[in-house]
């Protein structure tokens, strides 16, 4: 019989724990969750829909959304992803759908449906959940962790702590991680966050959408470009392309531009072909709202230079960790094997969001966290 110790009760545990629970049913299994309980992020993810994984990851083309392809290519490849959405279909009797785009949600468009399947999974092969137990210290050379204020042993000991977004404390775990003598980029930046421009928004752009090509630039080169719509804020620019482009963006340097492009989406296209025209002429193709900030700004005709201009932003900085949906930073990668174990202390195994590798919005994020619990669940002896 051995001991398992999983620290933090998110997706990336419970897959984990789920498999090593139904590979060795002696096997004592326990999740020590610091909140009153498991599984919240998934309540709230997708905007209470759960994007929890996507077909890009079947494809083999998932890396192309991760901050760090290669460290992504060592971890995962589609046959793992195959595993994984045969599992969540067989032993956890969950039905999802997919988007257009390759999106994939609960059937019931419900995250709680994903969430309950879970915890259904976990109760049905006896992992033990302990909820309002946070894990306070990790002693790995004598196999404990303090917990509830209490020294409980283990045999394998899997950190799915999660990062630092939305409503988590800053810096609570950093003493955790502190003496395991790993590289961590302590930097928990947010990311899939809105951005602050150092221009001002004109009011009447506030609230408006337009939908375009966004490209992220540093110094000229161009980091990010994606179709999408845009979201104008009074201080800034939000919308799931401006998210991802925040994930390209390191908050401590500057020179960073955001440039939009509203004549062609969708596969169609208006051209001004080199003109200009007067901005009540343009009524048929922009928002009002639009050619309302068009004027405010002295204009009488605009050409698409200045429409491209217009829509030029320098960004200032990211909104804080709690408008994000993830910190970027966590354990480095080259710290891991490709089961996730430490190659320092290979009983102690660290997944999801607590390692620096992070992707853009679409199911990315949470499907990584569900791969690597599954893969470093299956790796237990
Ligand atoms: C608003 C929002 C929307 C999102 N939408 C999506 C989406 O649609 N698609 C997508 O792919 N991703 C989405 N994400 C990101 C996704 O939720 C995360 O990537 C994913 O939950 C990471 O899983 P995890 O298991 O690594 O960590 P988490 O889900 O963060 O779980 C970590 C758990 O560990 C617990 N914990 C931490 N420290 C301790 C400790 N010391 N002791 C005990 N317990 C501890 C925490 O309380 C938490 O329950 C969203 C995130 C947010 C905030």
């Amino acid at each position: 019989m051995k001991r398992i110790i999983l620290v933090g009760g998110g997706p990336s545990s419970a897959l984990c724990a789920y498999q090593i629970k139904k590979k060795h049913p002696d096997y004592e299994v326990n999740i020590f969750e610091s909140d009153d309980q498991i599984l919240k992020r998934i309540l709230i993810s997708g905007n209470g829909r759960a994007n929890f994984f996507n077909n890009a990851f079947l494809e083999g083309k998932a890396f192309k959304a991760f901050n760090n392809p290669e460290a992504f290519n060592r971890f995962i490849d589609p046959q793992a992803a195959r595993k994984l959405i045969s599992l969540l279909s067989n032993d956890f009797e969950f039905s999802y759908y997919r988007d257009e785009e390759g999106r994939m949600y609960p059937f019931s468009n419900t995250s709680a449906s994903l969430r309950d399947a879970l915890l259904k999974g976990l109760r049905k092969v006896g992992v033990n959940i302990f909820l309002n137990s946070s894990v306070k210290s990790i002693d790995s050379k004598n196999h404990t962790v303090l917990v509830n204020g209490k020294t409980q042993e283990y045999d394998y000991l899997v950190l799915g702590i999660g990062g630092y977004a939305y409503d988590r404390k800053p810096d609570s775990n950093s003493s955790l991680l502190s003496n395991l003598n790993i590289k961590i980029n302590n930097d928990f930046q947010p990311a899939l966050c809105p951005l602050k421009t150092n221009e001002s928004i004109p009011s009447p752009m506030d609230g408006m959408r337009l939908k375009g090509t966004l490209s992220l630039y540093r110094l000229n080169q161009k980091l990010y470009s994606e179709e999408g719509e845009i979201l104008f804020k009074k201080d800034g620019i939000s919308g799931i392309c401006v998210f991802d482009a925040s994930l390209f963006i390191n908050d401590a340097l500057n020179g960073y531009r955001i440039t939009f492009d509203p004549f062609e989406h969708d596969g169609f296209k208006v051209s001004f072909n080199g003109a200009s025209k007067s901005l009540d002429d343009l009524v048929g193709i922009f928002p009002h709202s639009f050619i309302q900030a068009l004027k405010e700004k002295g204009l009488k005709k605009a050409g698409e230079k200045e429409i491209r201009e217009a829509l030029t932003f320098n960004i200032h900085s990211k909104y804080p960790l709690k408008y994000a949906q993830i910190s970027l930073g966590g354990v480095l990668p080259q710290c891991l094997d490709n089961n996730f174990s430490l190659t320092s202390s290979p009983e102690i195994k660290v997944l999801g969001e607590a390692i620096d590798i992070h992707a853009i919005c679409g199911g990315f994020n949470m499907g990584f966290a569900l791969l690597s619990g599954m893969i470093a669940g299956d790796s237990v002896d």
